[in-house]
């Protein structure tokens, strides 16, 4: 059944406007008594009726609240440097069906992108409809934020000082602290996965991660390419906090 997030709390009625609507009518074709599911901003989940249709609204009517809760239990942030666009896109949707909170694009020395302020908008929202559309498609009960693209050294700044907060800092030059025993030792805390562009990170960099709190680990002995990076990083944070059938 399509699955629609709505900004709002469930209640007995609700109207549905904007890009879900137009979807809705134009394409799906759809017809009064037809249901969907709808997700609110609070997560819970209903089976909805739809039984009226205005030119920019439609109408619907609740049949059955469900109790679907499909989150990680574990606070997971996403902070991935510039990629190129196609591979940009693949980690976006990649990381919003294994469960990611939020996704930070981060702009760091090696990142080969570039973009003016103008385009940087327009991947944050292009960023944002993948994400969205991921997060129906897969069965999520939350949408993932995409961040607007930020500097590492801003990054670095907003996270040093949350003691609830732990930087993995995802580095190919790391052959000691392992992925694991990171994750262990943050037990309960949000998570940071910072992982670099195509280009790795410079060894600047690097120490800055550090000094602002950041822990090293490696992935393992292969230098796995940046998409594959992210994939791997955020299925074993899930994993080893309870997610993904652990
Ligand atoms: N150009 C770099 C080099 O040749 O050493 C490789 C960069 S790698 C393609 C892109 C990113 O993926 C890295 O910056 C890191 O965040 C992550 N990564 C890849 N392999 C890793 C590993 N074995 N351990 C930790 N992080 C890794």
């Amino acid at each position: 059944m399509r699955r629609l997030f709505y900004k709002g709390l469930l209640a007995d009625t609700i109207e549905i406007t904007g890009s879900d609507a137009h979807h809705l009518m134009h394409v799906m074709r759809a017809k009064a008594g037809q249901e969907v599911i709808v997700v609110d901003d609070s997560g819970q989940v209903g089976r909805m009726e739809m039984t009226a249709f205005r030119e920019d609204a439609v109408t619907m009517q609740l049949k059955e609240r469900l109790a679907a809760d499909t989150e990680s239990p574990l606070e997971l942030v996403l902070a991935q440097c510039l990629l190129k666009a196609d591979k940009m896109d693949y980690v976006v949707q990649k990381a919003v069906e294994l469960g990611v909170t939020e996704i930070v694009p981060v702009k760091s020395h090696n990142c080969v992108v570039r973009y003016d302020a103008k385009k940087a908008a327009a991947r944050q929202s292009r960023w944002q409809k993948i994400a969205e559309e991921a997060a129906k498609q897969c069965g999520r009960t939350a949408l993932t934020e995409v961040a607007p693209i930020t500097d590492l050294s801003a990054l670095l700044q907003a996270s040093a000082k949350d003691e609830q907060t732990e930087i993995v800092f995802c580095y190919e030059n790391e052959d000691e602290t392992t992925v694991k025993s990171c994750l262990q030792a943050a037990r309960g805390k949000r998570l940071i996965l910072l992982v670099g562009p195509e280009g790795g990170f410079t060894l600047d960099e690097a120490e800055n991660v550090q000094s602002a709190g950041g822990k090293a680990v490696t992935l393992g002995p292969r230098i796995l390419r940046a998409e594959t990076a992210a994939v791997a990083a955020i299925t074993v944070a899930q994993y080893e906090n309870g997610d993904l059938g652990a």
